[in-house]
């Protein structure tokens, strides 16, 4: 009977194990003092934050095919859906205007600076310094 259950046990492991890689989601942490987003599937270190002391991760959000900008600190941020609000670098909540899908080509706005992809021109609603984004496709 001991045997039969080792067995078994055998069998199954690769199975649970396959589950929970695919079931382990990517999510976008970023540190409200030194703005940094990285993709992980959990907390990332909280060592040596370029703002001095140790990392405050903000969880943003599962990981997407959509481009998300925050007007009031700048972050672009890739997501399925519209990133979470919480910890805005500069005070308060992020305030998130949708880029659009991303993709191959990379633009980049002659006025605020930020550079993402897309599969088009991305919109060009709420641009940080002020009225709508100037694209530029770099590639
Ligand atoms: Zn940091
Ligand atoms: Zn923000
Ligand atoms: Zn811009």
């Amino acid at each position: 009977m001991k045997t039969i259950l080792i067995t078994l046990m055998l069998i199954l492991t690769p199975f649970f194990t396959m589950d929970n890689s695919t079931g382990a989601k990517n999510k976008n942490y970023q540190c409200t003092k030194c703005k940094t987003v990285i993709q992980s599937d959990h907390t990332p270190s909280s060592y040596n934050c370029r703002a001095g002391g140790t990392h405050n991760w903000q969880d943003l959000g599962a990981v997407g095919n959509e481009n998300y900008n925050c007007t009031k600190c700048g972050t672009v941020v890739q997501s399925e859906k519209t990133p979470v609000s919480y910890g805005c670098p500069e005070k308060g909540t992020h305030n998130w205007s949708h880029l659009g899908h991303i993709g191959n080509n990379t633009y980049q706005c002659k006025k605020c600076g930020i550079t993402i992809t897309g599969d088009r021109t991305p919109s060009s609603y709420n641009c940080m310094s002020g009225g709508t984004h100037q694209w530029n496709k770099l590639n």
